[in-house]
Formats: C-alpha cells, sequence, structure tokens
C-alpha cells in the first residue's frame, strides 16, 4: 500500500512505520472495534474531506452502539482528521480509517474494563473497484452467505467484527471470477454488497432497498439527494433477486466504491451490459459534488 507519513494515535502523529499495538490487543482477538471510511478529494481548492460530520457521527454512534466509550469528542475527531491530512502533506485523492478500539490489559469477552484507543490512518488510494469498473462496470455475484440478520447482529454499527461476513461474500465472489458480491437478507431480498449498498434503475425509476437493518449509508443518501434534484422518481423498497437480473442499470454506491456500475449479476447482462445513462448521470453529478464542482453542496467539503 501506499504508505503515509504519519498516522494518528491516541492525540500523536506517529511515524507509519512505528504505529504498532501489542498483540493482546482485545479488539484483534474479539472483533469489537468500530471504524469508518472516508475520503478526501483533490479538489481545484486543494484536499477536502467529504461529509467528515456525517462519518464521525456515525463512528460514534458505532461505538455508542457496541458499548465502547469514546475516548475523543466529535470536534476532536474532526480536528485530528485535519491535523494528520496536514501532516502528511498529500498530492492526491486520499482514504481515511479512523479506527476506535478496545487496547490492550483485559482478555475475556467482558471488555468493560478495557482501555479505548482511537487511530486515525489515511493514505492515497485511487478507486475502489478500479478505474476501468468505474466505466465500464463490474461483474457481480449474489452471495450463497445471507447478510447478517437483525436478529443476530446491529448492523447500524460499522463494527469489525459485522465484516467477516462480507469478506467471505467478497473471497467467494473474486475465487467465482467476478469482481462483488452482493448479499441477499435473511428473506431472500437483496440487502447490499459487501462494502456497498445497491440500485437498480427501471422505466426511468431509481429503485433502492430501504437498508432497514444495515449500515445508515452516507454516499447511498448523496446519491438519492442527487436524484431527487434531477426529478428523477425514486423507490425505496425491496428488489428480489429475478428483479435484479431484469433491471436496465443496476450500480453500486459507497464512499470506497463511489459510483460503481455493474454489468452483470451472476452472468446475466444488465441491459446492454455497458454503463446505463441514468448512472452515468448520477456518477457524474457525484464526482461533481465531491471535488467541489457542484458549490450548492460545497458546505459538505472540509478544506485542509
Ligand atoms: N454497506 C456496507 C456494509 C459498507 O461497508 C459500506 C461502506 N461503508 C456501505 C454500505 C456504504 O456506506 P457509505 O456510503 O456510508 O460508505
Amino acid at each position: 500500500m501506499d504508505k503515509a507519513q504519519y498516522i494518528w494515535m491516541d492525540g500523536k502523529l506517529v511515524a507509519w512505520d512505528d504505529a504498532k499495538i501489542h498483540i493482546l490487543t482485545h479488539t484483534l482477538h474479539y472483533g469489537n472495534g468500530v471504524f469508518e471510511g472516508t475520503r478526501a478529494y483533490m479538489t481545484e481548492n486543494g484536499l477536502a474531506i467529504f461529509k467528515l460530520r456525517e462519518h464521525t457521527k456515525r463512528l460514534l454512534n458505532s461505538a455508542k452502539i457496541t458499548r465502547i466509550k469514546p475516548t475523543f469528542s466529535l470536534e476532536e475527531l474532526e480536528k485530528a482528521h485535519i491535523e494528520l491530512l496536514k501532516a502528511n502533506d498529500f498530492k492526491s485523492n486520499v482514504y481515511i480509517r479512523p479506527l476506535i478500539y478496545l487496547g490492550y490489559g483485559v482478555m475475556g469477552l467482558n471488555h468493560i474494563k478495557a482501555p479505548v484507543n482511537t487511530a486515525i490512518a489515511a493514505w492515497q488510494w485511487g478507486s475502489y473497484l478500479g478505474d476501468e469498473g468505474l466505466e465500464n462496470g463490474i461483474r457481480v455475484k449474489i452471495s450463497s452467505f445471507v447478510r447478517n440478520p437483525a436478529k443476530s447482529v446491529m448492523g447500524k454499527a460499522k463494527a469489525a467484527a459485522n465484516y467477516l461476513n462480507s469478506q467471505m461474500a467478497k473471497y467467494e465472489a473474486i475465487e467465482a471470477g467476478y469482481e462483488e458480491a452482493l448479499l441477499l437478507d435473511d428473506e431472500g431480498f437483496i440487502a447490499e454488497g459487501s462494502g456497498e449498498c445497491f440500485f437498480i434503475v427501471r422505466n426511468g425509476v431509481l429503485i433502492t432497498p430501504p437498508n432497514d437493518t444495515s449500515l445508515e449509508s452516507i454516499t447511498q443518501a448523496t446519491v438519492l439527494d442527487l436524484a431527487k434534484e434531477a426529478g428523477i422518481p425514486i423507490e425505496r423498497r425491496r428488489i428480489s433477486r429475478d428483479e435484479a437480473y431484469i433491471a436496465d442499470e443496476a450500480f453500486f454506491t459507497g464512499t470506497a466504491a463511489e459510483v460503481t456500475p455493474i454489468k452483470d449479476i451472476d452472468n446475466y447482462i444488465i441491459g446492454d451490459g455497458n454503463r446505463g445513462a441514468m448512472t452515468k448521470q448520477l456518477q457524474e453529478a457525484y464526482f461533481d459534488v465531491v471535488y467541489g464542482r457542484n458549490l450548492k453542496y460545497k458546505h459538505l467539503l472540509t478544506y485542509i
């Protein structure tokens, strides 16, 4: 990976190679830790973090859900992001990974007395599913793994432990020759990708599942705002597997995935197999926002 100079750890800037933890760090063993995936874009006016407030709020909400008591406030965490990006003097787009984790000192499942640590790392990172994918779409496989049901885990938390399910789905999809997995919920309707929300277009209507039991996605909300503004009819409802196969267009959204078109699902070609017209329109609108070219959304950017 593209190393940066510093990682922020509990209030200090630590050299990248020295940002180490003890092997008995609690989170490493039991998976109770919460994180974010945030992006900063190199705009005409320099690097700017997109929706820093929303990501930081979600991080603190994830901590609340998983009974971790944060040691830094919302304002302190936001300042830390800015300090870190300034110190690293990045030259291109950056991915930011804040993590609140349970540290060293207590073992066993009851973590309540474990120390709470916070780190923020950032590094230069291009498109998550590839530049080729952004333009021409990716191949997607419906997973044999079912999305964690709400009765078992709390999907509103961006918790490390929740991602084993996503990882298994992702490995399976890649090994089968696809680029991403699409997971069904425990009733057989489409839930989401391994790290993305799912949209389809049918007869000019943009449809995305309500994701009432999963993460409150920040990119999905942005794309829905942009669609509303463009006068595109929207439906928030469940999508079955067979409806996805016959969609005119399909795409994924996520901070990492941005707006990535889908060219086939389980080898069923979506539309004509190319990026659809509405997908392209929303993708361009999204990039205009994150790169600070749409002045109406400039308040969502934190310039470094
Ligand atoms: N679902 C899951 C499981 C994810 O990991 C992500 C990425 N954070 C998303 C959806 C998309 O969320 P966001 O748009 O906030 O990045």
